[in-house]
This record gives structure tokens, C-alpha cells and sequence, in this order.
């Protein structure tokens, strides 16, 4: 390589000492978008909520009246429309794409809205499904958004990589359940943070305990959770526990996710403010 080299870096052992910056991966928005904020949702696999927690913390920041959206980037497991009762055809124009709103006003994008039949099959490979994200950023006009939240792939590997380097993110958050080993995936996402330089909000841990009705009584269905030390190993703050709720379930199955009453993470979201 270096016998090509016009410029060497520091790291190759060239015998020029001008430094080479990093390469700027990051893609454009489209000139008309403006976004605040950008949060990354991740998991250590598919089915633990990590969907579900996306649409939680921008419920709650819509609620509190700053304008939100979620980039949908489980472009195989595509969820967030459905729970929030959004169908396509998605409305273009000749610069770009206009993101449909949910009910209350959150802007959303997701593959689902772009198939013939939403529970089509999305069978892509990792570079397909990582320029799809890239066009969402860049294609999409995000107008005036204060907070976007992505729902990322599940697993932290190389899709969410290279999600990661490409789109501007401000902070992750972590989404866990008590029957996985919590300390491997935190570890992973940690390791994935440091190498982009990215904050970590927090963890979420979802599927926490069950309140019964009948008694007001916390289960703890998984057993005893190992979040809190896998979150003091890490030096991370836990910003959220959710219960599981048939509620919750029967909001999403219907489309209804903006009627779900309860605000489960107000806490995640003042962390979201904070940062
Ligand atoms: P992921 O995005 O991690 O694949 P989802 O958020 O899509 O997971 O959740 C998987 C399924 O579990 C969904 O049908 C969702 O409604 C349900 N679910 C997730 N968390 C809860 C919960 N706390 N209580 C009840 N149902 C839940």
C-alpha cells in the first residue's frame, strides 16, 4: 500500500509524518431535513423489544412537545409502522421523499411502507440493507425533527457498524431483557460505542417483572435480572425498566401504540433531554 502512497499516515510506517485524518464516512442529509438529536436503539437480538422501546421514548418526547421521528433501520424485521397503525403508499416528490406521520405527529419511515404487501419478506444482504438506511437519511426530508430515533438491526455487527459510521448518531440506547446474557451484549455495544465514539445513554431492560392485577404484586417472570451489575461493570446508568404488559402487546398488534397510557420512561427520556 504505501508504495502508492503520496501522503503517508503516522500508523503505516511511511517516512513522511504528516498525519492522515480519518476517513468522514457520515452521509449527507438531504438539504431540506433538519434533526436535533439522534439516538440509536440497539439489542443484542431480535424479539427482546427493542422496537417496542424506539416507539416508547418517542411517544414520550412527542408527548412532551418536541417533534420526533424514528428512521425504521430493521430493514428485515420491520415493525414500526404497523404498531402505530401507518400504512404506505409513501408520498414522493421530485427532491425527495415525505416522511407519513402517525396520528399524533411522528414522522416515520420504514421499508414496509414501501412493499406491495407489508408482511412481504425482506430477504437483503448486508450491503442492500445498509444503502436502504443510507437513502433513508439522505433521501428523506426530515423537516425541523428536535429528536429521531433509529431501530436498528438487531445484533451489533456489522450492519449496525456500518449503520453507525454512516449516519450522524448522538447517543445509544441499549435495550435488554432478563433472560439474555446481559454482559456479553452490554460488553458488545460498549466495545461498538467506543470504537465510534459515540455516548451511551443507558440501558433499558424490557420485560422486567409482570405487575399482577389481581394484587399489585411484581413477578419476576425470567428470574432475577444481572442488569444492575452488568451496569455498574460497565459505569453505565440503567434508565429504564419496562414490565411486560398484555397491554402493551395488544396496542401494538392493533396499530393503537399512541393510546398506550402509561409513561414507563420518562426517566430515558430526561436522559435524552440531558445529552
Ligand atoms: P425487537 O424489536 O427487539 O425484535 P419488538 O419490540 O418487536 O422486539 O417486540 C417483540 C414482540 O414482543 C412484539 O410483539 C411486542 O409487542 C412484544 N413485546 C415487547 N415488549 C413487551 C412488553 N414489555 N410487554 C408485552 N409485550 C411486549
Amino acid at each position: 500500500m504505501s508504495g502508492n502512497c503520496e501522503s503517508s499516515c503516522g500508523g503505516c510506517g511511511g517516512s513522511q509524518d504528516t498525519k492522515q485524518e480519518p476517513q468522514d464516512l457520515k452521509k449527507q442529509l438531504h438539504p431540506k431535513s433538519k434533526i436535533g438529536k439522534v439516538i440509536g436503539v440497539v439489542s443484542g437480538k431480535g424479539g427482546v423489544g427493542k422496537s417496542l422501546v424506539t416507539t416508547l421514548m418517542a411517544l414520550e418526547m412527542n408527548r412532551r412537545g418536541y417533534k420526533t421521528a424514528i428512521l425504521d433501520a430493521d430493514i428485515t424485521g420491520p415493525s414500526i409502522p404497523k404498531s402505530f397503525g401507518v400504512k404506505g403508499p409513501v408520498r414522493t416528490q421530485d427532491d425527495g421523499v415525505i416522511p407519513p406521520k402517525s396520528k399524533t405527529g411522528i414522522d416515520l419511515i420504514s421499508i414496509n411502507l414501501f412493499l406491495e404487501k407489508e408482511d412481504d419478506p425482506v430477504l437483503w444482504r448486508a450491503p442492500i440493507v445498509t444503502s436502504t438506511v443510507n437513502q433513508f437519511w439522505q433521501e428523506v426530508i426530515w423537516e425541523d425533527i428536535d429528536y429521531m430515533f433509529i431501530d436498528m438491526p438487531p445484533g451489533t455487527g456489522d450492519v449496525s457498524l456500518t449503520i453507525f459510521q454512516s449516519l450522524r448518531i448522538d447517543g445509544i440506547i441499549i435495550v435488554t431483557s432478563p433472560q439474555e446474557l446481559v454482559s456479553m451484549i452490554v460488553s458488545k455495544a460498549v466495545k461498538m460505542a467506543q470504537m465510534m465514539n459515540i455516548p451511551i445513554v443507558g440501558l433499558i431492560e424490557n420485560m422486567s417483572y409482570f405487575k399482577c392485577p389481581d394484587n399489585g404484586k411484581d413477578y419476576k417472570i425470567f428470574g432475577e435480572s444481572h442488569i444492575d451489575e452488568t451496569a455498574k461493570q460497565y459505569g453505565l446508568d440503567i434508565i429504564g425498566k419496562i414490565p411486560i404488559d398484555p397491554q402493551l402487546s395488544e396496542n401494538v398488534g392493533k396499530g393503537t401504540i399512541e393510546d398506550y397510557p402509561v409513561d414507563v420512561l420518562k426517566e430515558a427520556a430526561d436522559m435524552v433531554v440531558a445529552i
